[in-house]
Parts: C-alpha cells; sequence; structure tokens
C-alpha cells in the first residue's frame, strides 16, 4: 500500500508524556496525518506486535524504537515506560484501530495517570464504531461486549446479563465461531435484527443484516473469512399490557396501598396512563 507521508524526521521535539495513537483498520490511507507525527517524533512507540507495527511505521515515515507492551507485561516494564514519560514522548499503538478497545493500554494509561504524566489520545478508526455506523441499526444507546467466551457458560452468563438492556449491543467476533456465537445470541437475547459487518475498510467490506437465526443459518456451513464485528439491535417493545393484566396489577397494588398510590405504581410499572388506571380502580373497588 502507499503512504503519502515523508520519511523524514520532524525537527520539533514532542512535549513528554503519553500519546495513544489510533492506527488504520486495513487499510494505510486511514493513519490520519497527526498520528504519522506522532509516531514519527516519538522517543519510543509501545507496540503489541514488533512486525506488524514495523510495516505502519515505515508506512508513517517512522525510524522510532519500538519496544513491544502488553497489559499482563510485568509491571517494572509498565513502570520503565511511565518513568520515561518524565523527560520522553511514549506512543502507544496497537496492531489495529484504537488502542485499549480491546487490546493492551488501560493499565498503562491508569498508571501513568497515577503517576501524574501527561496523557493524550488521538482519535481514529475502531472497528466497533465504524460497524455501528453501518449496522442500520439503533446508534442512541449502545454497550461494546469485546470478544464474548468460547466457553458455553461463560458466554451464556454474559448474554443473560444484559439480555434485558435496551441498547444495541456491539461485539467482535471471528469466524470459525460466527455461526454458533449468533445462535447462542439467539437464544440467550430473543431472535434480534442484527448486523454482520466484515473486513471494514478492505476490498471485500460486507454488511449483512437480518435476525440472529437467519445470520447464524446462512454462516452454519460456510464460516466466513476476514474480521468481523456483530451487531445486535436492542429487544423489540414489549406488547401493551392488556386490561386484564392492569386489573390484577391493580387489585394485587390495592390490597397493599391507597387506590391513588396502587394507581401510580402500575402506571409506572406497566406503562399506563395513571389517570384511566385510578377510574378503572374506583370502578373494581365499587
Ligand atoms: N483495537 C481494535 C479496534 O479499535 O477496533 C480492535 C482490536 S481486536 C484485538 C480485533 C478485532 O476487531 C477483530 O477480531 C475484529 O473482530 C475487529 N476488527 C478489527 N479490524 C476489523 C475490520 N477491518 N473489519 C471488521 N472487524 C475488525
Amino acid at each position: 500500500m502507499e503512504t503519502a507521508f515523508e520519511s523524514v524526521r520532524d525537527e520539533s521535539r514532542l512535549a513528554p508524556g503519553l500519546y495513544i495513537v489510533a492506527g488504520p483498520i486495513g487499510n494505510l490511507g486511514d493513519l490520519t496525518p497527526r498520528a504519522a507525527e506522532i509516531l514519527r517524533k516519538a522517543d519510543v512507540v509501545a507496540v503489541e506486535d514488533t512486525r506488524v507495527s514495523a510495516k505502519l511505521l515505515r508506512a508513517a515515515g517512522s525510524d522510532r524504537p519500538m519496544v513491544p507492551y502488553h497489559d499482563h507485561s510485568n509491571d517494572s516494564l509498565r513502570q520503565r515506560l511511565v518513568d520515561r514519560m518524565v523527560g520522553e514522548a511514549v506512543a502507544l499503538l496497537s496492531d489495529a484501530g484504537t488502542p485499549l478497545i480491546s487490546d493492551p493500554g488501560y493499565k498503562l494509561v491508569r498508571d501513568a495517570r497515577a503517576a501524574g504524566r501527561f496523557v493524550t489520545s488521538l482519535p481514529g478508526p475502531s472497528a466497533a464504531i465504524v460497524a455501528l455506523t453501518l449496522s442500520g441499526l439503533p446508534t442512541d444507546r449502545f454497550l461494546f461486549m469485546g470478544f464474548l467466551s468460547s466457553k458455553a457458560k461463560a458466554r451464556g452468563d454474559a448474554l443473560a446479563e444484559v439480555a434485558a438492556l435496551r441498547a444495541t449491543l456491539v461485539l467482535y467476533e471471528s469466524g470459525p465461531r460466527l455461526s454458533a456465537s449468533l445462535a447462542a445470541m439467539a437464544e440467550g437475547l430473543g431472535d434480534r435484527d442484527a448486523a454482520v459487518v466484515r473486513e471494514i475498510s478492505k476490498t471485500f467490506e460486507e454488511t449483512v443484516t437480518g435476525t440472529l437465526r437467519e445470520l447464524s443459518a446462512r454462516y452454519a456451513d460456510a464460516p466466513p473469512r476476514g474480521e468481523i464485528v456483530v451487531i445486535v439491535g436492542p429487544p423489540g417493545e414489549a406488547p401493551a399490557a392488556s386490561q386484564e393484566d392492569a386489573d390484577a396489577a391493580l387489585i394485587e397494588a390495592m390490597a397493599r396501598l391507597p387506590v391513588s398510590k396502587a394507581a401510580g405504581e402500575v402506571a409506572k410499572a406497566l406503562g399506563l396512563d395513571r389517570r384511566e388506571l385510578y377510574a378503572r380502580a374506583m370502578v373494581l373497588k365499587g
């Protein structure tokens, strides 16, 4: 892939501290000019995998040294990086996308902040956000869940925890696990509308929409290649409470509470009009 960035070291030095640098998620053209500049100017670049990041650094025209970093790296390595931030600019780069988003960095930021270091983050691509914008599902409220466990029990527990949440869910997934994972979601969340977003910003970018069960069936015999984000829509509206439901709830509430309070409680619980419920409660009482 081509790069528009010149292979020259900028003269001015960066202020010491931590620079969180979002990289591309498949298309080098998405490396921002500011990210490239920080990669050229940093004193050291903390990376997940030096071979992966070497390519990006080359594309950015950077010859800066790299040091491998993971949140499970030992504390002394992290402390050395935090110490270096006193007088040096440390850039943090992931293999793809925004560091800390299903990637290392949280503990480094935590410790840098605790030590009073300067911390800044350069905005850039994250597969979760791009997939959300492609899905056609509600974006006003969403929960990022990262990767679900491959163990059935842990996966079921995680889904049960969020099943009642009125929010769109965003999950990272891999091709071989996709069909089983979609089926588990249908089981744990109900057969909701969903989207499988694949290979964002690459040649074979694709978004396929359907219900969780439809998508699970589609991919059962043909696991897709490449990188995948699954977006699951929020639960559908609950059916409106029937007259029988409202009467039963009122009778139960009136056994404990004065009529107006009973009407208020039932109105809140069932999403019905309080005044109408009060009138109905008087009829039931009389
Ligand atoms: N930090 C990254 C970000 O900001 O998106 C995510 C890193 S996570 C280890 C890698 C996962 O992100 C992949 O397994 C896939 O689920 C998703 N992903 C990354 N790049 C993608 C792309 N181009 N298209 C679709 N999903 C992608």
